[in-house]
């Protein structure tokens, strides 16, 4: 089974809106075993419109088109689609009273003409009810392939997913299942990830495949079974996550989609009682703000400083003069100090600090762009190691911020 999106607006051809809706569709067709097989934006043209769904017609079995739909944009879209299914535009009583009772009860403003177009729907179509807004989406079928038109805006165009796109694919197509399964590592890039369990993917099963989805500091691991029989794509899927435990139990850290290390982290501090504190140079806050990202981080984060300036570090963190101007302020003694310090200020377990020089220029210090020393302070001591993330600023910046998860995660699952 294959599937198209199509996503339709200018807004998103001139980089104006990111086109999230085509993601969100895709990963909702994919739980239930239907494949996109492409996806195109077009501009909200009569001609474009029509020649795409004519050169998807039979090509896929569902084309999903979001946008347009809505009063503001002269129903083009809706007008070709009818227009597409030689057909013509009725009124939905149901839609009528709907968009009627949303304006007036609800917005409390009299009903225009132009809202009451909204109940405007082709004849023959099936009505996708939308319970969030005012333009419903559309359901037509054109010889062997099913063309379903949704507003928009995200959270319109998800609710009617959720409550009436899918349910219908579900029971009109044969679909296979599909089971995934993900391991998130961390601390190794790519392709040594991948050199180390090269053999085991060579002998993955046909009906397995296997994704690599990386991100600074981490790979997401994403294995996808399909076939007819779930129970033996569940046990397969187990028995190969199994293998690979063995092969890389180092770097793994969680086996969740949802699952990043800040969640981990916080799990793990919250399971020991523990807590944590953060001291940041040159990563700005960015370590605070992934720990904080996780809702209840209060239970274990007691607080953080971001010492940007060299004088703030002896001032507002008591880093000794003497070490700045002996060791320079990027350096493994004054990441040391900073940790150390932030550990006793917010009396916490653990503390990590972050010193470096993320570039383009060079700093307060001689340490060359990208140098970057993290120091954390445990209840047995402190250590610090030097690192170069390259260039460019950003993403030296995101590199540290997840190193010095890393290697947070790695001091609290020792104890
Ligand atoms: P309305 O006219 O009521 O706004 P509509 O169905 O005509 O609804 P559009 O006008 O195309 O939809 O889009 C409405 C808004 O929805 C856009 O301004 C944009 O913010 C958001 N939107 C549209 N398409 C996408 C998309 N593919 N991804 C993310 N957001 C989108």
């Amino acid at each position: 089974m294959k599937a198209a999106i199509v996503t339709v607006g200018d807004e998103i051809l001139i980089g104006q809106i990111v086109d999230t809706n085509s993601s969100y569709i895709a990963k909702s067709l994919d739980k239930i075993g239907i494949g996109v097989h492409e996806m195109l934006s077009i501009s909200d043209d009569r001609e474009h419109i029509s020649n795409t769904l004519a050169a998807l017609q039979n090509r896929v079995d569902v084309v999903v088109i979001t946008g347009g739909l809505g009063p503001t944009k002269d129903d083009i879209t809706k007008k070709t689609f009818c227009d597409y299914f030689e057909d013509e535009l009725i009124v939905d009583n149901e839609v009528l009273e709907h968009v009627t009772q949303l304006i007036e009860k609800v917005l409390q403003r009299p009903v225009s003409q132009m809202n009451k177009d909204q109940a405007l729907v082709p004849s023959k179509c099936t009505v996708l009810f939308n319970r969030v807004g005012t333009a419903p989406g559309m359901w037509m079928e054109k010889e062997n392939t099913v063309f379903i038109s949704l507003p928009g805006v995200p959270y319109e165009m998800k609710d009617i997913m959720e409550k009436e796109v899918l349910l219908r694919l579900i029971s009109k197509f044969k679909r296979p299942y599909i089971v995934h399964k993900t391991l998130l590592t961390y601390g190794q890039g790519e392709s040594v990830v991948a050199e180390r369990i090269e053999e085991w993917e060579d002998n993955l099963p046909e009906f397995i495949r296997l994704a690599y989805l990386p991100s600074p500091g981490r790979v997401r691991l994403r294995l996808t079974a399909r076939g007819i029989d779930e129970d033996f794509l569940k046990s397969s899927i187990n028995a190969e996550i199994e293998k690979l435990k063995l092969l890389i139990a180092d770097i793994i850290v969680g086996y969740d989609e949802d699952e990043t290390i800040e969640v981990v982290i916080g799990r793990e501090l919250a399971k020991r009682n523990n807590t944590i504190a953060v001291a940041e140079s040159c990563t700005g806050g960015k370590i605070a703000q992934l720990i904080t990202s996780i809702p209840g981080s209060s239970v274990y984060f007691n607080g953080g400083m971001v010492t940007y300036a060299t004088k703030s570090k002896s001032e507002v963190l008591d880093v000794p003069e003497d070490i700045i101007k002996k060791y320079s302020v990027v350096s493994a003694e004054v990441a040391e100090a900073m940790a150390q310090n932030a550990r006793k200020i917010f009396k916490a377990d653990y503390a990590v600090a972050t010193t470096g020089n993320a570039g383009p220029a060079k700093g307060d210090s001689d340490a060359g762009v990208g140098t970057v020393f993290i120091a954390i302070a445990t209840p047995k001591g402190v250590s610090s190691e030097e690192f170069n993330f390259g260039q460019p600023r950003e993403k030296v910046i995101d590199r540290a911020a997840n190193k010095a998860l890393e290697k947070i995660y790695q001091e609290i699952v020792k104890n």
